[in-house]
């Protein structure tokens, strides 16, 4: 950080870089511009990193390399996977190797929360941000403390990861999503028997899947995303895959949105969205751990590289949006159309998609090209097989826009 002019400037802040929102993608983005030398604030609303977390926790194994994370949250390892069609019949995959790991989702954010901390971040909870100004000389947070008490924090950047709630950054003339799913999720107990499944057709989870995963021992999460309220498929998933069990109490199930779809608009001078808040989700799963965690990657190098040289311009900030969609828009993109397209799909087309994979050489596709968290190769591959493109014409085509992925 060199430059007179520049150090003059960063003394009259109360940080270089304030980042709202304390879940992964915020925390990470934190602790990569710390380790960076930067003066990082970042701001959560809930009394603590991880507090009431809703999640199921599944992330790609090499997301713990690939983004040098502490990983004494894993719970478990995940390498096969039982798919139930509408008709109930089981379609049991199993990958080489294990593909993913379940970690406690609130441990996994405390312990990146410490990690950012030790970085050097000034990790502020209890404290949400209410308005947020941004002028030619830097920016200005209206904040509210623990017990109501206001409070502002001014800085020269601000980097937005508050997850599904946008209200920040539509203020600031910036763009959410482009549409949101529901999830919803109950823990509860699980046998010692209990395989991880997934759920598909209308009636369990219409628009998209639903799950039982054996966390750790005895407990499970079993959910759903859906593109409509989710209660009433919640209640017929419990019916098929637990007839009989005791239901949840209504305290217990979680709902929450997920997003679908990129932002358009992800930076601003002086600001950059991270996260889900810019729609760095996978569209296929909706899993949102790994793409914001790329995120952060790619907005704390934008960041760094403008404080070494000039600043946070319009030029340097506008390179953001570029750069992260080179890496996900297309995973974004096709995985949207194949989400939308199998939503459209009836419970047969469904069933005779399971029979295809059950018997026409697509389970060795999966096992050689499937990827966690990157799913639009494969789903391109898929497609081009015959039997899958007939099943998927009948309910529309890809749209041309996508044609330049189809390569
Ligand atoms: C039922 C369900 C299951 C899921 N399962 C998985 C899964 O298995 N794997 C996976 O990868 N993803 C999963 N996801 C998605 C994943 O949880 C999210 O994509 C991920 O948490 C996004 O991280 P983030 O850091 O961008 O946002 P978040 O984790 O949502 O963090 C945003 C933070 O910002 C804070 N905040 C917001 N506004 C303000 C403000 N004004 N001031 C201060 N703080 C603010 C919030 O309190 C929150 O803590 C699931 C989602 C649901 C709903």
């Amino acid at each position: 950080m060199s430059g007179k002019k520049n150090h003059e400037f960063r003394g009259a802040m109360n940080c270089d870089v304030a980042v709202v929102g304390g879940g992964p993608s915020g925390l990470q983005t934190a602790r990569l511009l710390a380790s960076g030398g930067l003066r990082v604030v970042l701001l959560e609303a809930k009394p603590a990193v991880g507090a009431d977390v809703i999640c199921t926790g599944i992330v790609g194994r090499e997301i713990f390399s690939e983004f040098d994370l502490p990983d004494g949250s894993v719970l478990r390892d995940l390498r096969s996977m039982t798919i139930i069609g509408p008709a109930g019949r089981p379609l049991a995959y199993e990958h080489p190797s294990p593909f993913a790991r379940v970690v406690d989702r609130a441990r996994f954010d405390r312990d990146l929360g410490e990690t950012a901390a030790a970085a050097g971040a000034d990790l502020r909870t209890g404290t949400r941000v209410v308005s947020a100004e941004v002028t030619n000389d830097g920016v200005r947070l209206r904040t509210q403390g623990p017990d109501g008490e206001p409070g502002s924090i001014s800085g020269s950047v601000l980097v937005l990861a508050t997850g599904i709630q946008n209200h920040l950054q539509k203020e600031l003339g910036l763009s959410a999503p482009e549409s949101y799913l529901s999830g919803i999720q109950w823990e509860t107990t699980a046998g010692p028997e209990m395989a991880p499944s997934l759920y598909v057709g209308k009636e369990v989870a219409p628009g998209a899947f639903g799950w039982a995963i054996p966390t750790e021992e005895g407990r499970m999460k079993v959910g759903l995303i859906t593109d409509r309220d989710p209660r009433e498929p919640f209640r017929r998933l419990l019916r098929i895959f637990r007839p009989g069990g005791v239901p949840p109490q209504e305290g217990d199930i979680r709902i929450k949105p997920i997003s679908q779809g990129l932002a358009p608009r992800t930076s601003a001078p002086r600001v950059l969205v991270v996260g889900e808040a810019a729609g760095q989700v996978k569209t296929t799963t909706g899993g949102g751990i790994a793409f914001g965690l790329l995120g952060a990657r790619v907005a704390s190098d934008v960041i760094l590289k403008a404080f070494r040289t000039g600043g946070p311009t319009a030029a340097a900030f506008a390179e953001y949006d570029r750069l992260w969609r080179a890496v996900l828009e297309r995973e974004i993109l096709v995985g949207s159309y194949v989400r939308r397209a199998f939503a459209v799909l009836d419970d047969e087309r469904i069933e005779k998609l399971l029979d295809v994979a059950r018997s026409d050489g697509v389970i060795p596709l999966i096992r050689a090209k499937g990827h966690f968290d990157w799913h639009s190769g494969l789903i391109v591959d898929l497609l081009r097989k015959a039997p899958v493109f007939r099943i998927f014409r009948e309910v529309g085509l890809p749209p041309a826009s996508l044609k330049k992925f189809w390569s």
